[in-house]
């Protein structure tokens, strides 16, 4: 009696999951007479049909006639060009995944690497969006994280682990490995000591230590060691100056005695950047991208969050432009209308690491695409492409920094079948009206996004931006 109670409910249930599934998957996509945009050579391949089947490229051949029909859903990408699904290499999303996601989605990034949670349970959450967004419960990027910092003396965020002592080194690698860190982060006040303690214990335990270069440690040592990525050109500008022993000793002395209070502590800050900039030598720099090379030290540069964060007419410039402003959810907006109003800063200390980017994207250095999402004025998904364009403004060509959103972290980050448009590989595409290749503005034109074989419309692009736009911080169930 109870079986035959329940067994309906279930055939409904079925019905139901199936119904879902069709609509978004139906057995096989086909984007047909596409140009495919082979982001390892920079050649455009014109007239393609790319099949995906699953979450996988199944085939790309060349174009031709099919009809709709229940087995597989054609899309027609004539005059469109097709690159592989963007990454975000530098974003702290956690806690604001709700709206973050189907903003990054909505603008054809299907990847990210997450640098720092201060939530109490970060790995059980990251575990928790990592599940959901393979699994497609939720739409959003695929995600790998290192779970929290580790930092020295003057830890500057919450949920930081401090290390002083170089006998606790171990237990903090295992701690993270064993939560599941894909990677590890330093940051800026961990000791030499300690830093060379941390990258013998990680090569011990196999995992990869990405990062700010501690501002005490050479550059050239940190690359040597085997760090993996370094963020925001600050291994650079630290490596260029040759008052960096000076600057060091004003570092160690603030350490000792404090900051200050805030805004002198910020004014601190800053005066030391400029002491670095004002004395940036190129023969310096040269030794320090040599040692980048050699070692194949990866940087991401993030300049779109430096520009944003130090330069305040690009704060009010970007806060007066409502078509990025009205992508943000109320609050957010209220916030950046009332943050943009700070005292403007010197323009000598953004120009700097731009201008030290400039030299390493000439030789060759690679690069990965990120923004430092959520900080301020920095919006998810779109922030990324005015990185992306911002970066060839100073001087990266079109397809280094096509290379540095794809192809790049696919392969820093250990995805054999990622980052490519090629049979076997996972179907993550952007589908773009217009050619990157010929002018990178043209990667804000996004037509159409495929997250793990699900085919997003622009009608869907347009409902995951009104998700973000109605988010309410009281919704955030943190
Ligand atoms: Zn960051």
């Amino acid at each position: 009696m109870k079986l035959i109670k329940v067994l309906p409910f279930c055939i409904f249930l079925i019905f139901i999951k199936n119904a879902y599934s069709n609509e978004f998957n139906s057995n096989q996509l086909v984007i047909s007479n596409v140009n495919v945009v082979d982001v390892e050579t920079g050649k455009v391949i014109s007239n393609q049909d790319v099949t995906i089947s699953d979450k996988l490229i199944k085939s790309v051949n060349k174009y031709e006639k099919k009809k709709q029909s229940k087995e597989s859903k054609i899309i027609d990408g004539s005059g469109k060009y097709l690159i592989p699904g963007l990454w975000d290499a530098h974003v702290h999303s956690v806690t604001n995944r709700d709206w973050h996601f189907p903003l990054m989605i909505a603008h054809g990034i299907t990847s990210v690497r997450n640098l720092h949670t201060s939530e109490k349970e970060g790995f059980k959450l990251i575990k928790q969006i990592k599940k959901e967004t393979e699994s497609g419960a939720v739409i959003g990027p695929r995600f790998i994280a290192n779970g929290y910092i580790i930092d020295g003396v003057s830890p500057m965020w919450p949920g930081t682990i401090a290390i002083t002592d170089p006998g606790k080194v171990k237990e903090a690698v295992s701690s993270l490995k064993n939560q599941g860190a894909d990677f590890l982060k330093v940051y800026s006040s961990i000791q030499p000591d300690i830093f060379r303690a941390i990258m013998a214990e990680a090569h011990l335990q196999n995992i990869p230590v990405d990062g700010h270069i501690p501002m005490m440690v050479d550059p050239i040592e940190a690359a040597s060691f085997g760090m993996r990525t370094s963020e925001h050109m600050i291994g650079m500008t630290i490596g260029c100056s040759k008052d960096i022993d000076k600057v060091r000793e004003k570092i160690q002395n603030y350490e000792k005695n404090g900051w200050g209070e805030f805004p002198q502590s910020f004014i601190n800050f800053i005066k030391l950047r400029q002491q670095m900039a004002r004395t940036a030598d190129k023969e310096r720099c040269n030794k320090v991208i040599d040692a980048y090379l050699e070692h194949q030290l990866v940087m991401t540069p993030t300049l779109i969050n430096q520009l944003t964060w130090l330069d305040n007419n690009e704060q009010v410039k970007l806060t007066s432009d409502e078509s990025v402003m009205s992508l943000l959810p109320e609050s957010v907006r209220k916030d950046w209308v009332l943050m943009a109003n700070r005292p403007p800063l010197i323009k000598e200390i953004v120009d700097y690491p731009f201008n030290v980017f400039e030299l390493a994207a000439k030789r060759n250095v690679k690069m990965l695409a990120g923004t430092d999402i959520g900080n301020l004025f920095l919006v998810p998904g779109y922030s990324l492409l005015s990185e992306m364009i911002l970066m060839t403004e100073q001087g990266a060509t079109n397809l280094q920094v096509l290379q540095s959103a794809t192809i790049n972290p696919a392969e820093v980050f250990g995805f054999d079948s990622l980052g490519l448009i090629k049979a076997g590989y996972f179907a993550d595409l952007v589908l773009l009206d217009a050619n990157p290749l010929d002018d990178m503005n043209n990667i804000k034109q996004v037509n159409s996004v495929v997250r793990n074989g699900r085919y997003l419309s622009s009608k869907d692009l347009y409902a995951l931006k009104l998700k973000a736009k109605n988010w309410k911080p009281e919704s955030n169930q943190d």
